[in-house]
Order: C-alpha cells, then sequence, then structure tokens
C-alpha cells in the first residue's frame, strides 16, 4: 500500500512537504530537545512559532492592521456560537443567508444569543444555488449578516462578496480559507476550522475587524469573551499548540507555491477540469448546482443510481483515490479539493470516471 490521493471533505490532505517536515523534526524541534508537543506554549520557540504563523497568515491574505487574527480551539461550531455572544447585544438582530447545512449549523448555534431573522434561503431548492441578491429581506441595522461562502456538503459556493451595505459581514471560510484572493477590508470576520484547507484539526481561526469586539453589553465568563484572547495573543489559555506549528508550516508553503493568487489560478483550473469531466459524461454523472454557484472546493455528483455509486466508491478506493463519499445527508460521490490536492490528483480521478463510466454506462 502507498500513501493515495485523498478526497476527504475534512480532516483532509495536507501538502506532502509538510507532513515530512512534521516527521523529520518530531522528536527534536528546533534547538528544543523535545517536539514541539511537548514544550510550553509560553516559551520563547513556541511564541516565535506562533507569530511567524500570524506573520505569514496577514500576509498571505493582507490582512489590514486594524483586524485581530485569533488561533482559538473548538473548532468552526464553536466558534460560530462565541461570535454570537461577542459581536452583538441579546436584544440584536443577526441576519442570516442560508446556502446549505453549514449555515444551518451556525444558525441553530448563535440563536440562543440573539434575535435571528433568515434573510434568504436556498433550502426550498435542495440547495443547488444562490438566492438572487434582490429577494434577501435584510435587517436594516442588523448586528451583521452571516453567510456560508462555500458550503462544504452541497458544493454551492459564491464568487463574489455580497453587498451588505454597513451590516458586517461574517463569513465562515472553514472549506474555502485561502483557496484564492479575498478581500478582507469587506468583512467584519472571517473565520472557520483549520482542517481542509490551512493545517489538521483541533484549530479554528477568526480574523475580527477589532471595532467590533467588547460592544456586546453581557457579562460573559472571560473564556468566552475574545477580546481577551485578542489581548493575549490567543494565549489567554493553552492554544492547541501542536495544530498552530501544522499550520505555520502550511502557509509557508503556501508562499512558497505562489501565495493566494497562484491557488486561485490552480483551483480554477482543477474545479474546471473535473466538472467538465461531470458535464460531458452524457448524464452518467450529474452535479445539480446552478454553474454560477459551483464550489471550486467541494464537487458533488451523482451516477444513475445507487448501486453503481457504491461501485464507484470501492473501486475507487481500491485505485488509490480515497474520501469520495458523499455526505450522509445528500449522498452520492463528493470530490473535496482544496489547496494541497495536486492538478494531478483531480486528473486521476478524472481518468478513473471516464474508464469506469465505459465499464458501467
Ligand atoms: N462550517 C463549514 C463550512 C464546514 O465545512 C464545517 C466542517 N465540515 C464546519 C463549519 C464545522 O466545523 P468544525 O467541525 O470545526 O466545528
Amino acid at each position: 500500500m502507498s500513501r493515495a490521493y485523498n478526497f476527504s471533505a475534512g480532516p483532509a490532505v495536507l501538502p506532502e512537504p509538510v507532513l515530512r517536515q512534521v516527521q523529520a523534526e518530531l522528536l527534536e524541534w528546533r534547538d528544543e530537545r523535545a517536539s514541539v508537543m511537548e514544550v510550553s506554549h509560553r516559551g520563547k520557540a513556541f511564541v516565535e512559532c506562533a507569530a511567524e504563523a500570524e506573520r505569514d497568515l496577514r500576509e498571505l491574505m493582507a490582512v489590514p492592521d486594524d483586524y485581530h487574527v485569533l488561533f482559538l480551539q473548538g473548532g468552526a461550531t464553536t466558534l460560530s456560537a462565541l461570535l454570537a455572544l461577542n459581536l452583538a447585544r441579546a436584544d440584536q438582530t443577526a441576519d442570516f443567508v442560508l446556502t446549505g447545512h453549514w449555515g444551518e449549523k451556525a444558525l441553530d448555534n448563535m440563536k440562543p444569543s440573539l434575535q435571528v431573522n433568515v434573510a434568504a434561503s436556498g433550502k426550498a431548492g435542495g440547495y443547488t444555488g444562490i438566492p438572487p441578491r434582490g429577494d434577501w429581506a435584510l435587517t436594516p441595522g442588523a448586528a451583521f449578516l452571516h453567510y456560508t461562502p462555500n458550503e462544504t456538503i452541497h458544493g454551492v459556493e459564491f464568487h463574489d462578496i455580497p453587498d451588505a451595505g454597513d451590516v458586517p459581514l461574517v463569513a465562515d471560510v472553514s472549506s474555502n480559507f485561502l483557496s484564492a484572493p479575498l478581500d478582507v477590508s469587506r468583512f467584519g470576520v472571517l473565520y472557520g476550522g483549520a482542517q481542509k484547507n490551512l493545517g489538521p484539526s483541533g484549530l479554528a481561526i477568526a480574523i475580527v475587524r477589532k471595532d467590533l469586539l467588547g460592544r456586546h453589553g453581557r457579562e460573559l465568563p472571560p473564556i468566552f469573551e475574545l477580546l481577551n484572547q485578542a489581548k493575549n495573543d490567543s494565549m489567554f489559555n493553552t492554544p492547541p499548540t501542536f495544530a498552530w506549528y501544522v499550520l505555520g508550516l502550511v502557509l509557508k508553503w503556501l508562499r512558497a507555491e505562489g501565495g493566494a493568487a497562484a491557488m486561485g489560478e490552480r483551483n480554477r483550473r482543477k474545479a474546471a477540469n473535473l466538472y467538465a469531466a461531470i458535464d460531458g459524461s452524457g448524464g452518467f454523472y450529474r452535479n445539480p448546482v446552478d454553474p454560477a454557484a459551483r464550489s471550486w472546493m467541494n464537487v458533488p455528483f451523482f451516477l444513475p443510481d445507487e448501486a453503481r455509486e457504491k461501485a464507484f466508491l470501492k473501486e475507487a478506493d481500491a485505485a488509490g483515490l480515497l474520501g469520495l463519499k458523499g455526505h450522509r445527508a445528500v449522498g452520492g460521490i463528493r470530490a473535496s479539493i482544496y489547496n494541497a490536492m495536486p492538478e494531478a490528483g483531480v486528473q486521476a480521478l478524472v481518468d478513473f470516471m471516464a474508464d469506469f463510466a465505459r465499464r458501467n454506462g
């Protein structure tokens, strides 16, 4: 057996050079005579490593100075709940635009802490597109507008930034972090788990416009107060040090590969290749998403029946193509083609799909 192409939705593929570096320095990291997992987060070596990762992330995403970059535990889900507590008073309203499962989850986790308004939802259409902007029922003066730029399960992606006027946009970018250039200054908050595009699980990132914190008027447990993490370089308590270190290596890899612009180009080519294989299959493979809203990161597709989907997954796995089973909420197949998935991996999948269709069409 050997290392395969991994299309898992997350935790997901990491760049191979990063894994090799982790392996090489696992026992003795820098001059510490211990592994990175075994040293204090307050020691000089880790503090430097953490600051380097923040610097690289700020540079790669061109994060303006009036934003905090926080490295937190609890995943995107916990972070969504914390953001609700930190960004609004209990009597304020947050608007939601739902384009899939994860937007619904964020709503569930935010709802106990503030007033919510579903401004638009693609649910009636089976989450196969983005509700037209003219139909959004936005709340004047809302505390924020939450949406999910890339819905990981349904494969629905915004390819532009919605205009919410003066209302801060809060965007869950878990599955499209650094997948292409993005104008951070258009957002109030960008947040997400690291375990798809940026690193291992256990770490969540929040990029928060500084003026939005500390205005919620609530008495929060200090550990839920994001301002405390901001004031303490995300070390108000023990951060997930190993995940932070690996994320730092992934960011160095991203820089060496040409940064967000190069990733955007590569990801566009990968997605175009895969969608062309689906659309050119004479109906054997089918992706139901509006072409204007198709995800570059997560590509769900269906075969004519479940029996052939099952055979497809089994044969793909044997051919070294892993993690292709669709999420249980929608079934079918899903190929997640994050930054670390090389173009050769997508080509291997496309070749396999053509061969499978020939034999089973
Ligand atoms: N948001 C999106 C867009 C996701 O894809 C996921 C995970 N699949 C989550 C949130 C949940 O993330 P976590 O497990 O880190 O809480």
